[in-house]
């Protein structure tokens, strides 16, 4: 099974790609996760996107798609894809459909995270993870248990995406209403949008999600 998850910054895309991949065994494809990537490794298309990135604005249309059409090609056809932050605009919706079927794969679901925006600024501005088991936390929402200390895997280190500052969020909403949000009609004509209340809490949106997958 295939899926896209469609939500402002900080809607919960990857709170609950997580926990997809943990339950079900799907793959998390992530653009953003793949594009810091590339800019901490120095790669052409980090050195082309990392400025991008840190305006909040949109990488091209064609680095993004080439890199999610990279991870199918590697990936087993069995294995369902979550689609997290991908496609962000309607070209990148149009060629999610021919790498789809490039890759014999189909579309089951689009899942909206439906969000209010000045709660997500407060979501965003807190938010950081474990540097090394990637698990997400929060300044006010949630701490770790023993401060300092992942509550997963232990380690001492988290860290801080640049691009989660006030000002850089504000444009990142701004890009998701001009450009993302417009793409849910080209779903919609296709019954393939379902909507979820993306405020209410992290187990309730997950079993929200269950409940569309089956
Ligand atoms: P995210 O982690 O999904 O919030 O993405 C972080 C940043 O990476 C975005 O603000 C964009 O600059 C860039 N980015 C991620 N995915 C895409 C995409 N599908 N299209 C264009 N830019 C993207």
């Amino acid at each position: 099974m295939n899926i896209i998850l469609l939500g402002p910054p900080g809607a919960g895309k990857g709170t609950q790609s997580a926990m997809l991949v943990e339950g079900r065994g799907m793959r998390q494809l992530s653009t953003g996760d793949m594009l810091r990537a590339a800019v901490k490794a120095e790669t052409e298309v980090g050195l082309r996107a990392k400025a991008v990135m840190e305006r909040g604005e949109l990488v091209s249309d064609e680095i993004v798609s080439a890199l999610i059409d990279a991870e199918l090609a590697a990936m087993a056809p069995e294995t369902g894809a979550i689609f997290d932050g991908y496609p962000r605009t309607e070209a990148q919706a149009v060629s999610l459909d021919q790498i789809l079927a490039s890759h014999g794969r189909t579309l089951a679901h689009v899942i909206e995270l439906a969000v209010d925006e000045e709660a997500l600024v407060d979501r965003i501005t807190g938010r950081f993870t474990c540097a090394r088991c990637g698990e997400g936390y929060h300044d006010r929402y949630k701490l770790p248990e023993k401060e300092g200390t992942c509550d997963k895997c232990g380690s001492h280190e988290f860290k801080r995406r640049p691009d989660d500052n006030e000002e850089t969020v504000r444009t990142r909403m701004a890009e998701y209403r001009a450009k993302t949000a417009p793409i849910l009609p080209y779903y919609e004509q296709r019954d393939l949008v379902r909507r979820v209340d993306g405020m209410a809490a992290i187990d309730e949106v997950s079993a929200a999600i269950e409940g569309i997958l089956g």
